[in-house]
């Protein structure tokens, strides 16, 4: 057993009730590797940013478990090497879709959990949450749940269709689970194509896809059955233009990716929400970087040279994310 608190690690409640309170939500980035680590870093440390890095099941495949939580810690004395004196740092478990793996990664140095039950029938989504809260809250690591299905693919974890939340559902939820936040579905999605082009209009001026709007009334509604309480939304990159025309650019082929626009993802860090996840956009991000520089180096064959930019421009997304996005900038 190894407690997060040893490694420097801090749970989300803190956070999220300060992030509530000042209008600005922490941003979740996903992590799979040591550039995209330091970037994320970096990027909370030079902004002062409190920062949730994740785990999702596919990281953890491909990465492996161990290697990723001490890597996490690695990154709590990379961030002080940086000057951050005391970082925010809080490890998380992303998408966890058992009480078995939620245990794992409370006994092995994880600060807070998901478990993500919402495909299940609503009792037993109760249920198998409630288990995992009992066992977490006995470590003070804090635990996300879900209600509601979003749309869209992330790693393992995907659905054609989406179920909005019910507000209804709410209190019942969060107070017979015991949770300490709540994913809700109000219309963001996973992955790069969150939208089809069908569920979308197009601008007339510039051709691009227009999504369909976030369901800010039901978010409204959800706030209030649950003043005060934590709000997560998933799938909530927002899939810049500006990456997706450079890797189809240099030889990519992404036509009609769509994402969530910044405004109201800016719009939606003011309320209740608190934790925006972030995954799609640095792989964007990393993919532009890299095939750029394939394309006008053919002959580089270093990882570092195309490796290097790649971390620069993800960087360089978490801080734009961070200030202009989430407002997270300066509470750490
Ligand atoms: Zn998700």
């Amino acid at each position: 057993m190894v407690s997060y608190k040893e490694l420097g690690l801090v749970n989300t409640r803190e956070m999220f009730a300060k992030a509530i309170k000042g209008g600005y939500a922490i941003p979740a980035f996903n992590f799979n590797n040591m550039e995209q680590l330091q970037a994320i870093i970096k990027a909370s440390a030079e902004t002062k940013s409190p920062v949730i890095l994740q785990v999702s099941k596919g990281a953890r495949n491909y990465a492996n478990q161990t290697l990723l939580r001490y890597m996490a810690q690695g990154a709590v004395e990379y961030a002080k090497e940086l000057g951050w004196e005391k970082p925010q740092i809080c490890l998380h478990l992303d998408h966890g879709d058992s009480f078995e793996l939620c245990k794992s990664c409370v006994d092995f140095g994880f600060s807070s959990v998901m478990i993500d039950a919402s495909s299940l029938p609503y009792e037993e989504n109760i249920a198998l949450t409630k288990k995992v809260v009992d066992y977490a809250h006995q470590y003070d690591v804090t635990v996300e749940a879900e209600l509601g299905v979003l749309a869209g693919v992330e790693d393992e974890v995907s659905s054609a269709v989406s179920h909005y939340t019910k507000p209804e559902e709410v209190v019942d939820f969060a107070t017979r689970t015991g949770c300490d936040s709540l994913a809700i579905s109000i219309g963001t999605s996973h992955g790069a194509y969150k939208f089809t082009p069908e569920q979308c209009t197009r601008d007339p001026k510039t051709g691009k896809l227009v999504p369909p709007p976030l369901a800010f009334d039901v978010l409204d509604a959800i706030m209030e059955q649950l003043p005060g309480f934590p709000i997560v939304l998933h799938g909530s990159s927002s899939v810049p233009q500006e990456y997706v025309d450079m890797i189809n650019q240099y030889g990519g082929k992404l036509p009609d990716a769509v994402g969530i626009p910044e405004e109201q993802l800016r719009k939606a860090a003011k309320s209740a929400v608190c934790k925006i996840n972030i995954d799609s956009d640095s792989r964007l991000a990393f993919t532009a970087a890299v095939r750029k520089v394939f394309a006008e180096k053919p002959g580089e064959f270093d990882p570092r040279k195309y490796c290097g930019p790649a971390r620069d421009l993800m960087e360089e997304l978490y801080k734009h994310k961070i200030i202009n996005v989430l407002g997270s900038d300066g509470k750490a």
